[in-house]
């Protein structure tokens, strides 16, 4: 497997969701995202900053949205690469792919969840992640890209997968500069116009690998000590939670290269350490994070903003 090879699976999971027919009203509005993403990273960002040089960098932090950001700009490099290669008198099986790994960058804010940090390890290799990793605690949010520009010094713009629906998301564009107070560098969101259920109807039918911590009522991950499952999902064992259901059967029914068609979705598994902390704290009895697709609610298990 090389970056190659991961990009054009990202192509053809995009390409198969654009072309799937019978899903909901959320596949439909996805659909839409997917294609304004697609138009922002393939004519607005990559006409201005070369994907293959080093001007573009990726920030991660094992979240659902830059996982699904991150599948959305693989699809895109792979159609960049082809789209290029179209124009030489040979096809693009007689072209190598230009970049062997994607220039990463995940600050390492506060103590993390042993499951999530296992993400961000599994998506190194998976996705072909060269991520630069601050030092913990030692520095804030602006000085932690600071040294990070300082090592790579030809960076000019950072991918986030920031949406409207997040804390200060409302008013930002998908090509910005960064605010005073903060190293320069042009902010690249090209996710801002999703909404949650946009999110997971992509990531379930994706079929790559969550954080297991979506599974156990997690619908957004910070610090281990300012995070919780969402109170809105916890299964409420007298009335059954009649209220909450699944509205993505369809995707994980038909995620992409499904070998048999069920109900089990690709979550990590949860670390034994994260599995004692939340037996020990009674954070248990949740429905996973996809049942929850109300923006409004998102981060209402984080409990420091
Ligand atoms: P979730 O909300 O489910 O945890 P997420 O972490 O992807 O998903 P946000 O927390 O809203 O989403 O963060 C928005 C984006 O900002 C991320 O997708 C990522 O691109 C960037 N980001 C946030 N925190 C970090 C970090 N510590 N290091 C690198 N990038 C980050």
């Amino acid at each position: 497997m090389t970056l190659a090879d991961i990009s054009r699976h990202c192509h053809n999971i995009t390409t198969s969701y654009l072309a799937s027919s019978g899903g909901s009203d959320i596949v439909n509005s996805t659909k839409q995202a997917i294609r304004l993403t697609r138009h922002h990273l393939l004519e607005e960002v990559f006409r201005r900053w070369d994907p293959f040089g080093n001007q573009l960098s990726f920030s991660y932090n094992g979240g659902k949205d830059c996982q699904v950001l991150l599948i959305l700009y693989l699809s895109c490099l792979w159609e960049f690469f082809v789209r290029n290669t179209g124009f030489s008198q040979y096809g693009s099986q007689y072209h190598r792919f230009p970049l062997r790994s994607l220039p990463t960058v995940y600050i390492n804010q506060a103590e993390t969840f042993s499951t999530l940090e296992k993400s961000i390890e599994s998506a190194r290799e998976r996705y072909f992640l060269s991520i630069y990793e601050s030092p913990r605690n030692q520095t804030s949010m602006p000085e932690a890209f600071e040294n990070y520009l300082e090592l790579h010094s030809n960076t000019e713009a950072i991918v986030i997968g920031i949406r409207h629906t997040d804390p200060f998301g409302e008013n930002l564009q998908c090509i910005q500069s960064t605010d005073s107070g903060w190293p320069h560098f042009m902010r690249i969101q090209p996710l801002l116009h999703w909404n949650l259920a946009n999110v997971w109807s992509l990531l379930l039918y994706s079929n790559e690998e969550i954080c297991g911590l979506y599974g156990k009522g997690f619908t957004s991950i910070g610090g281990i000590n300012s995070t919780l499952p969402n109170p809105a999902l916890k299964i409420d064992t007298l009335s059954g939670s009649l209220t909450l259901e699944n509205r993505f059967k369809w995707e994980i029914f038909n995620a992409y290269d499904k070998q048999t068609s069920s109900e089990n979705v690709n979550v990590s598994q949860l670390s034994d350490a994260d599995e004692a902390l939340l037996q020990s704290t009674g954070q248990s009895g949740y429905h996973p994070g996809w049942f929850l697709t109300d923006d409004s609610q998102e981060r209402a298990g984080r409990t420091r903003k």
